[in-house]
């Protein structure tokens, strides 16, 4: 797969004719942008089918989010609430709704109207077309600070240097997946779940299209730099072992200069005979040394932690209320391959 644009051919076959669309929006703190989404959300969604979810989870908000999706339940049935018991993070948020959307296309997008719903229309035709992941590409970082922008970069940079499974760069989570790709997904186990490592990882054909990343509707965004660097950390972690195998390469190399430079001090001494002074390369061999086997149980560390809460097995999240929307007809049996979680 290369790093950007279109992979391997869409399938043959066309969706024509009715479909079912889920939209999936993790929500968090968003009392102030709900309304405004639902607002921009829905006439899109009707205008592309009369079969249509919109699955909200609140991943226990602080604020007054789930009441003011309820509110919205009473008038719209079409609309459906997953409730956290605690906050688990978006990842976790996207797990559920993947879990539970019924849609033949389902779209993930975010609440706070940074991703403009109109494009879910463009997306739909892609999917129309064949494409089996549209994903939607920032066309630019202008909304992000400084800071932010330069190391996300840097990030997909690097990730993609080291990682088996390369992610188009600027690509978030405002996708569109073929019901066969969220059911590919919910097979994926793991508990540490960088859903765009996990998305790429499923393979299928992926095309992107460019759309503006707006300002945030109302509130601040949760991403703070700590929790994007650890955020980077768990992407990495769960898609390269690259970290954990260096460090057999570094030792190799300061194994071979100790070597050739053990040698001379022999050599050295044996026709000079022995020379007092060395304290300070000594010192910086020594310190240097101990940073870089610092250094590596470090990544040890990183991977020893994710490995122990992979297997504690402990559910991804806990739902406290799960009102899912109202659907017409059953599903056929696909629903079947589900991993159980
Ligand atoms: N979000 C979530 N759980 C969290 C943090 C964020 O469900 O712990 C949701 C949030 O409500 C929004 C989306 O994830 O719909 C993106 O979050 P945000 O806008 O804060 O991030 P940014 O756009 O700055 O990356
Ligand atoms: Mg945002």
């Amino acid at each position: 797969m290369r790093a950007s644009g279109e992979t391997v051919r869409p399938a043959q076959h066309r969706r024509d004719g009715a479909f079912r669309l889920s939209v999936i929006v993790p929500m968090f703190n968003e009392e102030g942008s709900a309304d405004a989404f639902f607002d921009a959300v829905l006439p899109v969604a009707a205008g592309l089918t009369d079969d249509f979810e919109i699955l909200c989870v609140d991943d226990g908000s602080r604020d007054a989010t789930s009441e003011r999706v309820r509110a919205r339940m009473g008038a719209e049935p079409r609309i459906g609430l997953i409730r956290f018991s605690r906050n688990f993070g978006k990842e976790a948020a996207l797990t559920a709704a993947l879990d539970n959307c019924d849609g033949d296309a389902v779209v993930s997008i975010d609440a706070d109207l940074q991703m403009r719903p109109e494009v879910i229309a463009d997306m739909v035709t892609k999917w129309r077309d064949g494409w089996d992941v549209v994903a939607a590409t920032r066309a630019d970082r202008a909304t992000d600070s400084g800071l932010r922008a330069f190391f996300s970069r840097r990030f997909y940079l690097y990730f993609n240097r080291i990682s088996e499974t390369p992610i188009p760069p600027e690509t978030g989570d405002f996708r569109l997946l073929d019901r066969e790709v969220v059911l590919a997904l919910r097979q994926l186990p793991e508990r540490t779940r960088f859903m765009k490592g996990l998305f790429a990882w499923v393979g299928f054909s992926t095309t992107t299209i460019d759309y503006d990343h707006g300002e945030r509707h109302a509130g601040t965004s949760s991403f703070k730099l700590w929790k994007l660097w650890n955020f980077a950390l768990d992407g990495i972690t769960s898609f390269s072992t690259f970290p954990l195998r260096v460090w057999s390469y570094v030792g190799f190399a300061s194994a071979f200069m100790a070597f050739i430079y053990g040698s001379w001090i022999v050599i050295r001494t044996l026709i000079f005979g022995i020379d007092v002074p060395g304290y300070a390369s000594l010192l910086v061999f020594i310190l240097f040394l101990g940073g870089i086997q610092l250094i590596s149980l470090g990544v040890m560390g990183e991977y020893l932690g994710r490995l122990l809460t992979e297997t504690k097995r402990r559910p991804i999240y806990l739902a406290r209320s799960t009102e899912l929307p109202e659907r017409d007809g059953a599903r056929p049996a696909d629903d079947k391959r589900e991993a159980p979680r």
